[in-house]
């Protein structure tokens, strides 16, 4: 018989109980809308009674309102339920080094407006210039009733002190984000591995991962995260820090990275190695030598990409090695958690028709016990690290889908 720890057991009350409800039913609504209550009761299972009052206080509390009236051949007619993407908005930030996305969103995840800043060498200099948009933001739209602030950033938050860890791209160190933001808009700011948010993304505006418990997102871009959904649940591990494939060694003697190992997975396979890459082919002739950068102007990945397409040997020998790496350390995600599906997103998906045979290559060589995992690629054009950032604030009231 396995002992339970009685000590760690949190009793149901009534008012879990009620709160789980209202999260199926605000969700249901948000999936399915338009949604009558018979069809609310239908779908979550719940008495049509508890339906009703869970949705006259939704209505009370404006995060629904009444819309069309439906037709039935007898009986009442039912009125339908919509969100009211009125009421609110969530203001969602994308951090990575260079540049910095903000928008604003209503509550069915739909951008509302939105805008991009230089993101700055110097942590407290660019908190405080995020600080003076915000506040422009929030004042451009005073009829608004702000939620609270996502932001999906390029490391790992520490789940105990909310502190930004580890994000060697961006070569801050350690950062408190959090309070400055949360002192200066007066607003809940709530903070997440970018990979992970990614996760969020599909989670909540997705159908690719539907129906998967376990399924991983690896975003590719600067460097490379990954976040990782566990029957389930989202993973975190010792400090948050679970997941860092990209920090992993793949080579010995590899070029040193900025995590300080050397031989990383990303310095091989992210969007700045390949650059880095295709510089040394493109200046030397051939692979090997130093890195040039500097000398004449690197491309920037997306230039890297139009090559490709226009049948650039160079770009396109650098974006199959590029393949040939990210590869290497699939097999590795693969055989970590075994997951259903692992989402690749970042640009280099644009050039998916080149790199999907060869990724597969390198991952069967590698991964020779039978496992089902399927690959696909998320559109970036969609924004899924900023998404993300609002399914974070959404994820408060809603629950997880
Ligand atoms: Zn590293």
């Amino acid at each position: 018989m396995r002992k339970m720890d009685l000590n760690n057991i949190r009793v149901a009350t009534s008012e879990t109980a009620r709160d789980i409800n209202r999260r199926v039913v605000l969700n249901l609504i948000r999936t399915h809308q338009p949604i009558s209550r018979a069809d609310l009761a239908r779908c979550s299972g719940l008495q049509r009674s508890t339906v009703s009052a869970i949705t006259e206080q939704l209505i009370e509390e404006r995060w629904v309102r009444e819309g069309a009236i439906g037709h039935l051949p007898r009986g009442r007619k039912p009125t339908f339920l919509h969100l009211n993407t009125d009421r609110a908005a969530v203001i969602g930030i994308n951090l990575r080094p260079g540049r910095t996305d903000l928008a604003l969103a209503d509550l069915s995840g739909r951008f509302l407006a939105q805008q991009s800043i230089s993101t700055g060498e110097h942590p407290k200099v660019f908190i405080n210039e995020l600080i003076n948009h915000l506040r422009t933001l929030i004042k451009a739209n005073p009829q608004i009733d702000y939620e609270g602030i996502g932001i999906s950033v390029p490391g790992r938050v520490d789940p105990k002190t909310q502190r930004l860890i580890f994000a060697p791209n961006l070569n801050w160190g350690e950062v408190d984000l959090k309070t400055p933001l949360e002192r200066a808009t007066g607003l809940t700011v709530e903070m997440e591995n970018a990979a992970t948010a990614c996760a969020l993304t599909e989670l909540w505006f997705g159908q690719q991962a539907e129906g998967a418990r376990n399924f991983a997102t690896v975003t590719v871009s600067e460097g490379i995260g990954v976040g990782m959904i566990v029957n389930g649940e989202r993973v975190y591990g010792n400090s948050g820090l679970a997941g860092e494939f990209g920090h992993i060694s793949i080579q010995d003697a590899g070029p040193q990275c900025r995590c300080g190992n050397l031989g990383c997975w990303e310095v091989f396979a992210s969007n700045n190695a390949a650059i880095d890459h295709y510089m040394q082919v493109s200046v030397n002739g051939r692979s090997g030598k130093a890195s040039t950068r500097g000398q004449i102007a690197a491309p920037s990945f997306e230039d890297l990409l139009r090559l490709v397409e226009q049948g650039n040997l160079k770009a396109l020998e650098t974006v199959e090695r590029m393949a040939r790496y990210l590869g290497q350390g699939l097999a590795m995600v693969i055989m970590s958690i075994a997951p259903d599906i692992i989402l690749l997103v970042g640009e280099v998906t644009t050039a998916w028709s080149h790199i999907e045979p060869i990724m597969w290559q390198e991952i069967n060589k590698r991964c020779r016990i039978p496992l089902k995992t399927k690959i696909v690629s998320s559109d970036h054009t969609t924004q899924p690290r900023l998404r993300g950032a609002v399914a974070l604030i959404l994820q408060k009231h809603f629950g997880l889908p």
